[in-house]
């Protein structure tokens, strides 16, 4: 069977209705690569914005074993059981190489993948980490347009991406796990900091000491952190995806965040700070790959004359920016 090609206002109508095949496709096309999709996808996203920005943005970290996606899973559940539309989104920059680490595997949230309220969608593949994240960020903001309120987004706890992910959110949860230490788990001290919950997984069995007394030691490692820039103090609670336990009260923590930071104004000076990010993000990367795609040749030849010693690196790159700057204005008079 033949794909219909979708119009605008298509992809408009089947967004603003749910449709979830149409939401799907509508990310696809913002995934694309090909300038005539951005363009559409553009427009897309442009005429949904003034149904975007109603959800409860949750961004969710912690290495690859602390049971990121089992908690997912679990608190998805939670909350669809609740009346609650989710998405669930990922930004893995990593997936490229190991063919999807997170998400990618969809076997690992089955419950929820065939929930009617929950939609999970894997991190797009390709590209720079700027570029992952700005299209998570797009399939975000489709995804609230198509009436999800709340929408969870996966990263792996080992890098740059917490911060492309921190970016995008109002509320940042880390998952931990008791018995290992920080070293251990690979959490930088920096995302512990970014961090407005952490949670410590796997409390059940024998393992629920062992969590409850990391517990208090990470709610006293916290104590001699700067404060919270949000004005809320991170909480450091305690669950069990397998039994689904603590769940609900992490639920509430994050219901609380939400109505402190409105009332002291964090909430939307931290999404206006976002938007902004975004804009500048979206600039750099396009500069930069404009500049790297339409100065090819150009580079090339002053690599060899760097390469010789014709030309020095600063020059080089000099008469590159202006030579291409230059263009660039005349091609707009
Ligand atoms: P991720 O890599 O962070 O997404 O972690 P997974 O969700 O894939 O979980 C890693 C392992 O921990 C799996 O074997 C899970 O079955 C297990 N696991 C996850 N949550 C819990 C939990 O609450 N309790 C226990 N005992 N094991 C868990």
């Amino acid at each position: 069977l033949k794909k219909k090609v979708l119009s605008v206002d298509d992809y408009l109508s089947g967004i603003q209705k749910g449709d979830i095949n149409i939401l799907s496709q509508a990310i696809t096309l913002v995934e694309s690569a090909r300038v005539d999709h951005q363009a559409m996808a553009q427009d897309v996203i442009n005429r949904c914005l003034p149904n975007t920005g109603k959800s409860v943005r949750i961004g969710i970290t912690g290495v690859p074993g602390a049971g990121k996606s089992t908690f997912i899973e679990a608190f998805g559940k939670f909350l669809t059981n609740e009346g609650h539309k989710i998405a669930v989104l990922a930004i893995d920059p990593s997936s490229e190489r190991s063919k999807g680490s997170i998400l990618g595997d969809k076997t690992r949230m089955e419950e929820l993948a065939c929930d009617p309220r929950a939609y999970i969608r894997p991190s797009p593949s390709a590209g720079s980490l700027g570029g992952v994240a700005r299209k998570t960020r797009e399939a975000m903001l489709l995804c609230e347009a198509a009436g999800f309120d709340i929408i969870l987004i996966e990263t792996v706890g080992v890098g740059q991406s917490e911060t492309a992910v921190h970016s995008m959110v109002d509320f940042f949860l880390l998952v931990q796990i008791a018995g290992a230490g920080d070293e251990l788990q690979g959490i930088k001290r920096g995302i512990m900091e970014m961090a407005d919950s952490i949670i410590i997984n796997k409390a059940d069995g024998n393992n629920i000491t062992r969590a409850e007394l990391a517990k208090v030691q990470l709610q006293n490692a916290l104590h001699l952190f700067p404060p919270h820039e949000s004005g809320v103090e991170p909480k450091v609670m305690t669950c069990s995806a397998y039994e689904k336990t603590g769940i609900k009260e992490i639920w509430e923590n994050i219901l609380q965040y939400c109505s402190a930071t409105q009332q002291n104004k964090y909430f939307d000076t931290r999404r206006s700070e976002q938007a902004k990010y975004w804009m500048y993000e979206t600039i750099d990367e396009q500069l930069r790959n404009r500049f790297y795609q339409s100065q090819k040749e150009q580079i090339k030849q002053a690599e060899e004359k760097v390469l010789s010693n014709e030309e020095s690196s600063f020059a080089a790159a000099f008469r590159l920016l202006d030579n291409y700057f230059k263009n660039d204005t005349k091609e707009l008079k």
